[in-house]
């Protein structure tokens, strides 16, 4: 099967300021944008199962190619029909490239050259090598909708000279990716880096849009830089990237940065927040986090948020859920991520509703303002 061409693989709808609304489409089906991807790492949303993570409005869920290629491996995924059929999810996946796991797990790293970063396994501390070339095949063999780019992601703070050679490099690694063979209509986005210096991240965004991919992510933010810098430098790096093509920010999912990003003209974003803040006994709300442990829900009847229309607080009490998280029931995890994650999903369609109507700023204040005055 050819390759859609990008003008045929998105199409946008509305620009407000410079946010915007479109549609990307995938061998797996179309995505409205701005969309929030929920994050399968060993592609499984946890504790949900496929069906209830698309009844809570999920289009898109994001599966981690470091994980599946040492458990169960590619080839045994490949051999049973691909990840669609594997994990039983019909819809688009989109697949990183593992380079985020590889330099975020640092202390594994065995060493980085132009031709490969070798590591240790979190596995079985066995040697391995990821290059451009493993990265492409293991995510042809997941047959993904969209494939990421190798990028090498260094930690916040590190001296500019560390950070010019990540940038060096990830576009050799890019250059190396971009015509490997791919699985049937599979996309392939590239990914920036350069941290929060302008005058790198520039250079990176020049030269990974120069290579023409599918859609252009902004990698290497999120990890714990100044947030502001973080947001200054989106806005200045969406703004660089090609309007015809998606944008993907990756690595951010609490509410004001879901708002922020998608301002700066950010169509696609993950992260694994719903799912951890629930393994933490947290449901996100309009008006903040609530932490379930608090003795104040003891005896509150009320659901976890009254305008949700999620299958925890159609029937459940924050006390019910409270006495679930104290007793470590896996119920609770299972209430708390259905919550969460319908959380973002719609707070994620009220700002393309905005976008499409024109009023994106007055929704972004209005959240905002909501967030800063708990009320419960
Ligand atoms: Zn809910």
């Amino acid at each position: 099967m050819a390759d859609p061409s990008p003008s045929r693989s998105f199409e946008l709808h509305a620009e407000d300021g410079a946010a915007r609304a479109g549609v990307l489409r995938t061998a797996h089906g179309e995505v409205r944008t701005p969309v929030f991807m929920p994050v399968g790492t060993k592609a499984a949303v946890k504790t949900l199962h496929p069906d209830e993570v698309r009844a809570l409005g999920a289009q898109i869920v994001l599966a981690n190619t470091y994980h599946l290629h040492f458990r169960p491996g590619e080839e045994l995924v490949r051999e049973l029909g691909g990840l669609h059929r594997f994990m039983a999810w019909d819809g688009p996946i989109l697949t990183d490239s593992g380079g985020f796991q590889v330099f975020s797990l640092r202390d594994t790293i065995v060493r980085v050259d132009d031709d490969a970063v070798a590591f240790r396994s979190v596995y079985d501390g066995s040697e391995a090598r990821f290059t451009p070339e493993l990265a492409a095949g293991v995510q042809a063999s997941l047959g993904s909708d969209i494939a990421m780019c190798l990028d090498q992601v260094p930690a916040a703070g590190v001296s500019r000279r560390v950070l010019e050679e990540a940038v060096r490099r990830t576009t050799l690694w890019a250059e190396r990716q971009r015509d490997l063979p791919r699985a049937p209509g599979q996309l392939r986005f590239g990914i920036t880096q350069g941290g929060t210096d302008p005058e790198l991240r520039r250079r990176s965004t020049e030269e990974i849009v120069e290579l023409g991919f599918d859609g252009n992510a902004i990698g290497g933010l999120a990890i714990g830089e100044d947030r502001d810098l973080m947001f200054e430098t989106t806005d200045a790096a969406a703004a660089l990237l090609p309007a015809d093509r998606p944008r993907y920010f990756m690595g951010i999912g609490d509410p004001e940065g879901i708002l922020e990003v998608i301002e700066a003209g950010i169509d696609m974003f993950d992260c694994v927040l719903p799912t951890r803040t629930a393994r933490t006994g947290s449901a996100l709300t309009p008006a903040g986090r609530l932490n379930l442990r608090n003795a104040r829900f003891a005896r509150d009847e009320r659901p976890l948020d009254e305008t949700c229309d999620c299958p925890a607080c159609e029937r459940f009490s924050r006390a019910y859920i409270r006495h679930l998280v104290n007793q470590d029931e896996l119920l609770a995890l299972r209430l708390l991520s259905l919550h969460n994650l319908r959380f973002l999903v719609s707070l994620t369609d009220g700002a393309r509703d905005a976008i499409e109507r024109g009023a994106f700023a007055g929704y972004k204040r209005d959240r905002l303002e909501r967030l800063k005055c708990p009320d419960s």
